[in-house]
């Protein structure tokens, strides 16, 4: 685990009575719909400074980008620790590289420049990421896939996303949104998704989806719908672990790690009904290690990748 800061209120940057270890510093950057937070972390992930704030509620890209100017210069500009690199774990969906974001969780982004604004600023190397694939990155790094060459990582929250790691590199794809498991069909006939399609693991295991089917927050949900979270989680991991020879899925996010056992065991179950092959048979799915500075830890595994092409950094050490 990183040394990590205890969460903090907004307000003066989190100060932590800790100097770099001698490797190189990462701007790290967490961009979601409710929170923005920057850090500065040292090459053995922990975090030497961090400031967060709530994300504007407002139409205007502009004013979003300069709430988070502000969250940034409250971390760079009180600190000697010089960072090298900036990495960025940002909502998608993205073009390559994050030169333009569109998250969905922040309708005033809408294919913004976010990449070459953020260089503008910092003045530094940035590289953009969607999010769930920065926390599966950061799960491998330090977290609970730490010393893994194959895994998944994925996050089940108010949305369901996910990134992949082979032979130790993050997978990409065409448009770097591989690994966006919330888009894998669990229910043929079930709900209506976002994304036009039907019955998808975000459509029916999210925590928006269990607050739109039961009338109530995730967090009230009783343990049948809990069971079933975890059930259908647990189906399209295998079939993840089947196609990818893969025997890991880590998971984080509130609904997975609040939803706890009840969660994990029937996923546990659902995988051994349905990875049944002889190199998937072994899957296991467990929970992410990263705690609350995880998003930022990814971030950080993000940037490192710009610093350590040859492994894309996620088993860099
Ligand atoms: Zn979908």
């Amino acid at each position: 685990m990183p040394a990590v800061p205890a969460e903090g209120h907004q307000g003066p940057a989190e100060r932590v009575p800790s100097t770099p270890d001698g490797g190189p510093v990462v701007l790290a950057v967490d961009i979601g719909g409710t929170k923005m937070a920057a850090a500065l972390v040292d090459s053995g992930g922990s975090i030497l400074t961090a400031a967060h704030a709530a994300t504007p509620v407002s139409d205007d890209g502009e004013s979003v980008f300069d709430a988070l100017a502000a969250v940034i210069d409250r971390v760079l500009s009180p600190s000697t620790a010089r960072p090298v690199v900036c990495g960025v774990g940002c909502g998608g969906p993205m073009e390559a590289g994050g030169e333009r974001v569109s998250p969905l969780n922040i309708s005033a982004w809408r294919d913004f420049p976010l990449r070459g604004r953020l260089a503008g600023l910092v003045g530094l190397p940035v590289v953009v990421d969607n999010d769930a694939k920065a926390l599966a990155l950061g799960e491998g790094w330090l977290g609970a896939a730490t010393g893994v060459g194959n895994y998944l990582g994925m996050v089940v929250s108010t949305g369901v996303g996910g990134g992949i790691v082979i032979g130790g590199r993050l997978l990409d794809g065409e448009h770097g949104n591989a690994g966006h498991i919330g888009h894998m069909v669990v229910e043929p006939d079930g709900r209506a998704c976002v994304c036009g399609g039907r019955g998808c693991l975000e459509a029916e295991a999210s925590g928006t989806a269990i607050e739109a089917m039961t009338g109530h927050p995730a967090s009230a949900a009783p343990d049948p719908v809990r069971r079933r979270a975890g059930t259908l989680v647990g189906r399209a991991v295998a079939s993840v672990a089947n196609l990818l020879d893969l025997q890991l899925a880590v998971v984080a996010g509130s609904v997975a790690l609040g939803f706890g056992e009840l969660f994990f065991d029937a996923a546990q179950e659902e995988i051994a009904l349905r990875s049944r092959l002889s190199f998937s048979r072994a899957t296991r799915i467990i929970p992410g290690a990263l705690g609350a500075h995880g998003p930022l830890v990814g971030a950080a595994a993000v940037g490192r990748r710009a610093l350590v092409p040859s492994d894309q950094g996620a088993m860099a050490r």
